[in-house]
C-alpha cells in the first residue's frame, strides 16, 4: 500500500537570471546576515556586492559573515549566531555552496536560541534537546550544484574537538525562499563540478534505495539522476555551457526534494564520517571515493531497486551492476575515477574507528538501508574502497 508524508515549504525560484528578481520578491525580513565561505570566489565575481545591492533596492539592510569553511564547524556557527543577534538581523541569507547555506541554517537556529547548537542536534554527543525557539527565517542562494540544500532542511556542521561531523534538520530549517540561478555556477571549477554533481547523484541514488523511498521521493530521485547522467560530464568539460549547468542546478534541486522526502542512506554516514576525521577531504570526494564498492555490495542486496537506477543512467537495466558500471564511466569522463582516501590522510588501519564513528554521528542513516549492514560487512566496504 502506499504511503507518504509531503512537505517541502521553500519558495525555490529557478532558471538563468533568476537572482535579479532578489530586488522584487518579498523577503521575510528587513535585515539580513549574509553567510559566506572565507573564500574569495563571491568577492572576486562580484555575486556578493550583487545580492547586496539587489536586497538594498528590495528595502533590505545587511551584515556580511564570511569566515565559513569548506567543511562548517562549530565555532563559526555560534560566531555566525551572536553577529546575529547583536546586529539585530530578522533573517539570515546563505549565499554560494552547501556549506554557506547549511552554516545559515545552524546560525538561523542559535540567533534565538539559548546555549550550545550541540544541545540540539542528536547524534554523537548532541543533547537532543528540543528547540525552544523559533529560528530565524533562512534565505539560500546557491552558486553551486551539490548539496540540495536550498529544497531540504538539512544542515550538517562539525564539532572539531570531538570530531563529530552530524547532519541536523527539522520543519523550521527549509529555507523560506532559495533563488537557483545556473549563471553563477559557471565560475565552479571542473573539479568541484565533478565532486558536487556527484554528491547531487548520490542523494537521489540513496534516496532511491533507502526503505523510505515513496512514490514521491522516486520520482525526483529518477529525474535527477537521469539529469546527471546527461550533463555533468558536459558542464565539467565546459563551465559555461549553460544548458548543461541548468541541468546539473536542476538534478542538484530535485535531489534536495529528494532528501527532503526520502533520506540519504550509510553511505553519507561513512562519507561524513571520514570528514569529521579528515577535514580537508571535500565531501563529494570521499562520496566518489566509497561508492563504487558501496553500490557493488547493495546490487547484490537490492537489485531491483539499483536495476532502475542503471537504466536511468541510459544502461539496459537488466543486471543491477549496470548501475556500477555506469557510475565508473561517468566518473572516468569527468576525470574523479580512482580517487583516493590516503591522499587526504585516511589510513587502513583507522578504518575500524571511522566505521565506528559514522555509527556513532549519523547511525541513524543505517536503519535507512533495505539491508542492514553488520559492522564487519560495513568494514569490508571500507577496506575494498580504500587507496
Ligand atoms: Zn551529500
Amino acid at each position: 500500500m502506499i504511503k507518504f508524508n509531503y512537505y517541502i515549504p521553500t519558495r525555490i525560484v529557478f532558471g538563468c537570471g533568476s537572482l535579479e528578481q532578489l530586488a522584487t520578491l518579498k523577503l521575510p525580513g528587513k535585515k539580513a546576515l549574509i553567510v559566506i565561505t572565507n573564500g574569495k570566489s563571491v568577492r572576486k565575481y562580484g555575486y556578493l556586492q550583487r545580492v547586496q545591492d539587489l536586497l538594498a533596492k528590495n528595502g533590505c539592510d545587511n551584515v556580511v559573515y564570511d569566515k565559513i569553511l569548506p567543511n562548517p564547524i562549530l565555532t563559526h556557527v555560534m560566531e555566525g549566531a551572536q553577529l546575529a543577534k547583536k546586529e539585530a538581523c530578522d533573517f539570515v541569507l546563505g549565499l554560494g555552496g552547501g556549506s554557506p547555506i547549511d552554516s545559515a541554517k545552524s546560525i538561523a537556529i542559535m540567533a534565538t536560541n539559548p546555549g550550545d547548537y550541540w544541545d540540539y542536534i542528536s547524534g554523537g554527543t548532541g543533547k537532543a534537546m528540543p528547540i525552544p525557539n523559533r529560528p530565524l527565517p533562512i534565505v539560500a542562494i546557491t552558486t553551486t550544484a551539490g548539496t540540495g540544500t536550498e529544497a531540504d532542511p538539512w544542515t550538517v556542521i562539525t564539532h572539531q574537538d570531538r570530531q563529530e561531523k552530524i547532519g541536523f534538520g527539522y520543519d523550521l530549517t527549509y529555507p523560506t525562499l532559495s533563488i537557483v540561478d545556473p549563471e553563477l555556477m559557471v565560475t565552479v571549477p571542473p573539479h568541484l563540478t565533478a565532486y558536487q554533481g556527484f554528491d547531487a547523484l548520490f542523494h537521489s541514488c540513496e534516496g532511491f534505495i533507502a526503505n523510505i523511498a515513496t512514490p514521491v521521493s522516486d520520482g525526483y530521485a529518477l529525474q535527477a539522476v537521469k539529469l546527471v547522467a546527461k550533463s555533468l560530464a558536459k558542464a565539467v568539460a565546459n563551465g559555461k555551457d549553460l544548458e548543461a549547468r541548468t541541468d546539473v542546478a536542476l538534478a542538484n534541486t530535485l535531489s534536495g526534494m529528494n532528501e527532503s522526502t526520502s533520506s540519504c542512506t550509510s553511505e553519507h554516514s561513512l562519507a561524513h564520517a571520514t570528514g569529521a576525521l579528515h577535514p580537508e577531504i571535500p565531501h563529494g570526494a570521499a562520496l566518489i571515493a566509497i561508492s563504487e564498492e558501496y553500490f557493488k555490495f547493495f546490487a547484490a542486496k537490492v537489485p531491483d531497486r539499483i536495476k532502475e537506477l542503471a537504466k536511468a543512467m541510459g544502461k539496459p537495466g537488466n543486471s543491477a551492476l549496470e548501475f556500477v558500471d555506469a557510475l565508473v564511466e561517468l566518473q572516468k569522463q569527468c576525470g574523479v575515477y580512482g580517487l583516493k582516501l590516503s591522499d587526504y590522510g585516511v589510513t587502513y588501519d583507522e578504518l575500524p574507528a571511522l566505521v565506528d564513528n559514522a555509527y556513532a554521528t549519523m547511525g541513524g542513516l543505517f536503519k535507512l538501508d533495505r539491508h542492514t549492514l553488520s559492522r564487519d560487512e560495513t568494514i569490508g566496504i571500507m577496506q575494498r574502497a580504500f587507496k
